[in-house]
């Protein structure tokens, strides 16, 4: 391609609304324009670095025996009521767009397939001979993401591959998993990237075991925990791990103490002179079932620790069949607004004990009459711990459960785990953390989905089991710009040579110099030939300009017909490392093709 005869416009300046390194290079080298929020488009260099992703996803996914299909965007909302998500995706989450069409029926912009895919294999699949099946796809997904940012990292409108996997059994769907966790390694090895895989929470697709692959980037909006010995890494939504030891309590009696304005674990602790791993914190929630109830729920944790809203959400969630109801809407630490709305006297917030009484919770059909008690594992082993007497300005120490308090009935692990803490496969491994980006996410489905819709086949006994589902996601689009994120200077991209727009630019330094041009020309026509993806730099600009542009698009090597040429050789810089060096004019084909076989392989 002749750069002048393309939509080439690049800008000197950052735009004002990007965050980030990569969105900004990306708006900034004309790769992607903005269209409204969350929504862009690709430009011609763009969807090249996304036809290149693509093309090693669908090898990658072909070589493992999945096959490509379409499947339509436009979903009726009868199949997503029928596995019971509608709700979800269009209310809690809200994350589905959803329409109503000329014939009064609702339908939704696919955000993701499973509801779609399990249609279709109720249809057609009937026996066991035809299980294993993988079906994957290549196409624009919308959600209605509540903060779409950083551009194509968090966009409204993207490009996903999506697969999901049909089984007879667990067994099988554990051998696709695996393989597919070998696949999205592949294929992000290929594309150049520094990765790592974690164990993951599942979030509202369910179903049980999951791994992210985490592009590691300053700029990622997920931490990982991990262990320096390689054998353990989670997303911190997910993370497991032992706690520092909890300092051993100086109250022996139990005895009610005056502790004036000591409403948060710091000031309580000062007062008292203790460590926060001898208290018990005790914090509220609220949440509402998607029937419209109201439940209040009150976590006894060990002062240092937070909580993990992720382990909480999935908590409560389980509890839900409890509450007559299926998934939660919403999830909140109340304010004093919101708990007006529920409470029958002024709760004593920062002073509140485990066995609050649930008088406080006023008779209201639309809210639950008891607090769900909630107990992390770091609260329960603690022996004469300090906590909230009930009261404002007063606390107890020196209590026990037992004793002062009943442990409440559900004990779980909901503690976030950190930086620092001990690893449960090695003690003596500390927790280190990193910010990743996630460009995929593999699933364990099982039979969530094929059970709520009835999607079974025939077992070799004749017998009609659910199917055992596997699902499997790539961002493209954000793939593509995590490349970015991991690769850039100063002056702007470093693609990756696998997937790069082209491979190589030549600079003609001086477009009034007939040799210089005659020269680019040949190589221009020679290089393309031989496979080597090449653009043209003819525009009628300075050599300055012209250089500062191809480093901003980032394209891998630079060749330019200046002074050299006039011993035959051209010199060819590589944007990367910035080398530069001479090379005989007859020799730059092989040398290009030889170089970029040698990056691609490796
Ligand atoms: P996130 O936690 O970042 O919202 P997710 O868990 O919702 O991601 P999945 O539903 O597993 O994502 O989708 C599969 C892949 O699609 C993700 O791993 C990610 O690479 C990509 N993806 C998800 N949401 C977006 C988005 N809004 N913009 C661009 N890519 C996205
Ligand atoms: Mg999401």
């Amino acid at each position: 391609m002749r750069l002048s005869q393309m939509l080439f416009v690049t800008l000197r300046d950052d735009p004002a609304d990007a965050e980030i390194p990569s969105h900004k290079l990306l708006l900034r080298a004309g790769y992607i324009r903005r269209i409204g929020s969350g929504v862009y488009a690709y430009l011609p260099l763009m969807w090249r670095v996304l036809q290149k992703v693509s093309q090693i996803v669908r090898e990658e996914m072909n070589a493992t025996g999945a096959q490509e299909c379409l499947l339509p965007q436009l979903q009726p909302a009868e199949l997503w009521q029928e596995s019971g998500r509608w709700d979800t995706y269009t209310k809690a989450e809200g994350i589905m767009f959803s329409l109503v069409d000329r014939r009064e029926q609702q339908l939704g912009l696919g955000p993701t397939h499973e509801e779609v895919i399990t249609t279709v294999a109720r249809d057609m699949i009937r026996s066991y001979r035809q299980l294993p099946v993988h079906l994957y796809q290549i196409q624009t997904k919308f959600r209605d993401e509540i903060r779409p940012r950083f551009g194509l990292m968090r966009g409204r409108e993207f490009i996903m591959k999506d697969g999901y996997s049909f089984h007879a059994d667990e067994e099988s769907l554990q051998k696709t998993y695996q393989e597919m966790y070998t696949a999205y390694s592949h294929i992000l090895r290929r594309s150049g990237l520094a990765f790592r895989a974690v164990e993951a929470d599942s979030g509202a697709i369910g179903g049980s075991g999951s791994t992210e692959f985490m592009v590691l980037a300053d700029a990622g909006e997920d931490e990982v925990l991990y262990t320096q010995d390689g054998k353990y890494a989670a997303n911190v939504e997910k993370a497991v791990s032992l706690p520092a030891e909890a300092e051993i309590s100086p109250f022996t009696t139990f005895e009610k103490r005056e502790t004036p304005g000591t409403d948060t674990i710091e000031k309580l602790c000062i007062f008292l002179k203790c460590s926060p791993t001898q208290v018990v914190k005790n914090v509220l929630y609220q949440t509402v079932y998607d029937n419209g109830l109201t439940v209040l729920v009150l976590i006894s944790i060990r002062g240092d620790q937070e909580i993990n809203e992720v382990k909480l959400q999935n908590e409560l969630t389980k509890l839900a069949p409890q509450f007559s109801a299926k998934t939660i809407l919403t999830l909140i630490v109340p304010n004093a607004e919101t708990q007006a709305t529920w409470q029958a006297k002024s709760l004593p917030l920062g002073y509140i004990s485990p066995d609050i009484s649930d008088d406080y919770i006023a008779v209201n059909k639309q809210v639950n009459s008891q607090f769900v008690r909630l107990v992390d594992k770091t609260a329960v082993e603690l022996k004469n711990f300090v906590t909230g007497a009930n009261e404002s300005g007063f606390h107890v120490v020196g209590a026990n459960w037992g004793e002062q308090f009943i442990l409440p009935k559900i004990t779980i692990d909901i503690r976030k785990a950190k930086l620092g803490d001990r690893s449960l496969h090695d003690p003596n491994q500390s927790l280190q953390t990193a910010r990743g980006i996630e460009a995929g996410h593999i699933f364990q489905l099982g039979t969530k989905y094929s059970q709520a819709m009835g999607a079974t086949y025939t077992n070799e006994q004749g017998e009609e089991k659910p199917l055992v589902m596997g699902c499997y996601g790539v961002g493209v689009s954000r793939l593509a710009q995590s490349a970015v994120e991991q690769s850039y200077d100063k002056d702007g991209i470093i693609w990756p040579i696998a997937i790069a727009p082209y491979h190589a630019i030549i600079t003609i330094p001086n477009i009034k110099d007939a040799q210089q041009i005659a020269v680019a020309e040949k190589l221009y026509t020679e290089l393309n030939k031989a496979g080597v993806e090449t653009l043209l730099d003819d525009r009628d600009e300075r050599a300055g300009v012209k250089f500062k542009d191809a480093d901003l698009i980032g394209i891998p090597f630079r060749i330019v017909t200046g002074r050299a040429i006039t011993n035959g050789k051209v010199e060819i810089v590589k944007r990367a490392t910035r080398e530069s060096q001479e090379i005989a004019i007859e020799e730059v084909v092989n040398t290009l093709q030889q170089w970029i076989r040698y990056a691609i392989a490796s």
